[in-house]
């Protein structure tokens, strides 16, 4: 079946609207002015004055300290490196667990077993996608050494709930806000309610410098370790004479071509919220009045910082399949995401539980019996909404107008009136 005209007749828009990036004369500027000094990156790996970076990847740090209230704030080069750094940080070593969601980009869970700890999948909330605290008890062992939250699609997640818990079993909570930046529980960053956070600034997160990551964190030590572990940090200890510290060290230093796109970015952070915050008001109003799709549930008390917009499609309310309406929509000029990435204890990876060859089963070998069997029904509720019921929209962006998300509404619409039609076509 082609992908257009499913419906016949004229798409509500004939083409997609393109996606944009978000730099700006002052990113050009600021990139300009950096290669103008030739120093492009200003990091050396001992105890000099240059162990924690140049100039601009200090300012950088600096503004996102005060930003998002953090003591500290520590740049890297992605927030995959962020969430290894952060792991490690916490001194997550070979055959601990560490509770984690299984709705996620996959390096949430990467950046456990690359310290050679275990993943531990804790199902979600079916309706914020992001890790149900009342299932996270069930799951602790005397392994468990920390929990790593997801704060998805701009959700910050039940973090006071999930706080608790840590706090009652003494674990460490690290929060991957990679998606969420500027969100917000009863007034707190999300980011800063766990022990660390990471935020990204990929090219497609809210905020981008290509490639980067920030850590942030209100604890000196911690802090500090993520400093010697982003740049080699064994050299500097050595030469500080510190006979306690250890640390296997990366070089995951950002460059200050990267810091310096970041600032420029950072600074409209508020004003890219304002308008992702706006456009999903209104669509988050206009799907209570369309049947068999829910848009996003935002408890008392949060904001949202609509990464991308989650809509469950309610399958008992429909007589065409999700893909079909997804499909449909599409052909209307508004590409839909069918489901998100699949649950992670799916992927190969973890049913095999080894790495690139038989011999390599490290960390999984490191304990006598996994807690968890990484297999279909670990996690029903992922399952259900990856498999039958979300669809995802990138529509709450920047250069979208609400004049865009009036006609995906009438695209939503139109579709939802011709399901009969449509339901003759099969899938
Ligand atoms: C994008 C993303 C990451 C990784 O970010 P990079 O900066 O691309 O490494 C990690 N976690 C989540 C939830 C993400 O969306």
């Amino acid at each position: 079946m082609s992908k257009c005209a499913i419906l016949g007749g004229k798409p509500v828009r004939e083409k997609a609207i393109p996606w944009v990036g978000t730099m700006g004369k002052e990113e050009k500027e600021a990139v300009l002015e950096v290669m103008d000094t030739g120093v492009l990156s200003d990091f050396l790996a001992n105890s000099g004055d240059k162990f924690l970076g140049g100039r601009k990847v200090k300012e950088l740090e600096a503004a996102f300290a005060e930003r998002f209230h953090s003591k500290h704030a520590i740049s890297v080069n992605s927030a995959t490196t962020a969430l290894h750094t952060a792991v490690a940080a916490c001194g997550i070593g070979p055959g601990d667990e560490v509770l984690v969601s299984p709705y996620t980009m996959v390096a949430s869970a990467s950046a456990i077993l690359m310290n050679g700890g275990i993943p531990v999948f804790v199902d979600i909330d079916e309706n914020t996608y992001t890790m149900n605290p009342s299932l996270i008890e069930r799951w602790i062992t005397p392994r468990t050494k920390a929990i790593l939250t997801v704060n998805i699609f701009g959700f910050p997640g039940y973090l006071k709930e999930i706080r608790a818990i840590a706090d009652k079993y003494g674990l460490l909570l690290i929060e991957d806000n990679a998606q969420a930046p500027g969100a917000t529980v009863n007034g707190t960053e999300a980011g800063t309610i766990g022990d660390i956070g990471i935020f990204s600034l990929n090219y497609h997160k809210i905020i981008q410098s290509g490639e980067g990551g920030v850590l942030v964190t209100d604890s000196d030590e911690l802090a500090w370790r993520c400093q010697l572990i982003r740049n080699h940090g064994e050299v500097a200890l050595d030469e500080l004479n510190d006979m306690e510290t250890a640390v296997l060290g990366n070089n995951y230093r950002m460059s200050e071509l990267h810091a310096a796109i970041g600032i420029e970015q950072l600074k409209k952070l508020d004003l890219f919220l304002e308008s992702r915050r706006m456009l999903a008001a209104r669509l988050s109003k206009a799907l209570k009045e369309i049947r068999g799709l829910t848009g996003v549930f935002l408890p008392e008390g949060y904001t949202h910082s609509y990464y991308l917009y989650p809509i469950k499609f309610d399958r008992n309310e429909w007589k065409i399949s999700r893909k079909l309406f997804a499909d449909a929509v599409s052909a209307e000029g508004f590409p839909l995401g069918v489901g998100y990435v699949k649950p992670i204890y799916l992927m190969n990876l973890y049913r095999h539980k080894h790495i690139i060859n038989e011999k390599s089963t490290f960390p999984f070998s490191m304990v006598d019996k996994l807690t968890q069997e990484y297999q279909k029904g670990l996690c029903p509720v992922v399952e259900r909404m990856h498999y039958e019921e979300l669809v995802t929209a990138d529509v709450c962006r920047l250069p979208y107008t609400e004049n865009d998300i009036d006609d995906f509404v009438e695209a939503l619409e139109k579709v939802r009136s011709a399901q009969d039609e449509l339901s003759g076509l099969g899938d």
